[in-house]
């Protein structure tokens, strides 16, 4: 049975590096024989160009019948005079909500090579490996009511609301667990239960959880400890679940200390496990179209497409160690190097070469 990789290039390097990923692509479906079938649509500014909206229907059609998307990157210059409502970023919204993506995985992986890269010293990162499971789709950034207005006695004021279910927090506290279970074993919540009521409910969720995922250690932690934990001693960590406020601060928090934006992918899940993957990066416009941009982030995420919605663990354990092999070899893209002696800078594609030969070896 075919399975259909739809690949969402989208704007500035986006078309670059997800070339590079659809070789690796490639390759893992030769030598594990997985039937990929791939298809190509418009999403973001380049779809606003060719099809006159930022998610167009054919994108959706394509986009609800596929085992997994990979995603480059949407936005740019081009089109950051629009009206907010019909920029190339409401094609990234969209399509997560429209395949009910409320799981985000973020690894945070420290490569052994590049450990002089992180913003924190090298004997704290070494060896780094976290994975911060991010709820998306809920909490502060979609509850009611919201909006800024004027009150009866002339003040304006601006309010959102932190809203979760029970069931909402139960599905995410699922997959956490499940990719606790895969990895080390231990999950910290992280919360704010001393003063926010939302929290309390999502603590008390998490604690009915772990009696069904007695192997997985879990532990709680406040946010603001989280977020000093993170820089003090990283490694303590394995899997983090939290909403999705904390989630993003405390994902961006991680990525830096694996030092380059460049080598950071993500998968966003829905309940089926079909997902969409994307480096953490943007468009990087600064840089498109002159064969700069690191293409690792979406080889990675390929990996993740491989590991998540198709189950291919072997092939995405490959991808992997090719990775860090390239890395070992001394290869570099401009945002990675760092001078040192043995380092050969190259570019996108001659990048996507390396890799492809640390597959073959
Ligand atoms: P960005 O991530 O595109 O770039 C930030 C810096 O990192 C730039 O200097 C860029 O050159 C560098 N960089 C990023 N990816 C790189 C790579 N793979 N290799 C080497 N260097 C890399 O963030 P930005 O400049 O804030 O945003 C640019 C555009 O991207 C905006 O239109 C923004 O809305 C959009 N954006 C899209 C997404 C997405 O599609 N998920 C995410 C963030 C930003």
């Amino acid at each position: 049975m075919n399975r259909t990789i739809l690949l969402l290039p989208g704007d500035g390097i986006g078309p670059e590096v997800v070339r590079e990923a659809h070789r690796v692509l490639n390759w893992a479906d030769a030598k594990y024989e997985l039937n990929l079938y791939f298809a190509e649509a418009n999403l973001g500014g380049v779809a606003i160009d060719r099809d006159g909206a930022a998610y167009p229907e054919a994108t959706r059609e394509l986009a609800s019948e596929a085992d997994g998307i990979l995603l480059g990157a949407v936005g740019g210059p081009k089109w950051d005079g629009l009206p907010a409502a019909d920029r190339p970023e409401r094609g990234l919204l969209a399509i997560r909500s429209d395949l009910d993506l409320f799981c985000n995985l973020r690894p945070a992986m420290l490569f052994s090579d590049l450990a002089t890269a992180s913003s924190l010293r090298s004997e704290l990162v070494s060896g780094l490996d976290v994975l911060i499971v991010r709820e998306l789709a809920g909490g502060i950034y979609f509850g009611e009511p919201r909006g800024i207005s004027v009150r009866a006695d002339g003040v304006r004021e601006g309010i959102n609301t932190d809203r979760y279910s029970e069931g909402e927090i139960r599905r995410i506290g699922r997959m956490a667990f499940e990719a606790a279970r895969k990895r080390g074993g231990r999950l910290c919540s992280v919360d704010k239960a001393n003063i926010l009521e939302v929290t309390m409910l999502w603590r008390e969720v998490m604690e009915s959880l772990s009696v069904e995922f007695s192997d997985v250690n879990l532990s709680h932690m406040y946010v603001d400890n989280a977020a000093m934990q993170l820089v003090r001693e990283p490694k303590q960590f394995d899997v983090i679940v939290t909403s999705n406020l904390f989630g993003d601060i405390l994902s961006d928090i991680a990525a830096m200390l694996t030092g380059s934006i460049g080598m950071l992918p993500s998968a966003s899940l829905n309940a089926d496990s079909c997902g969409l993957y994307e480096p953490v990066h943007g468009s990087a416009p600064d840089i498109a179209g002159v064969d700069k941009a690191n293409p690792l982030a979406t080889i990675l995420s390929a990996a993740m497409l491989l590991r998540f919605s198709l189950g291919a663990a072997n092939a995405a354990d490959d991808i992997e160690r090719a990775v860090s092999t390239v890395l070992a070899w001394g290869m570099r893209t401009g945002d990675i190097a760092s001078g040192m002696p043995g380092e050969r800078v190259l570019g996108t594609a001659a990048m996507g070469d390396a890799v492809m030969a640390a597959l073959q070896e």
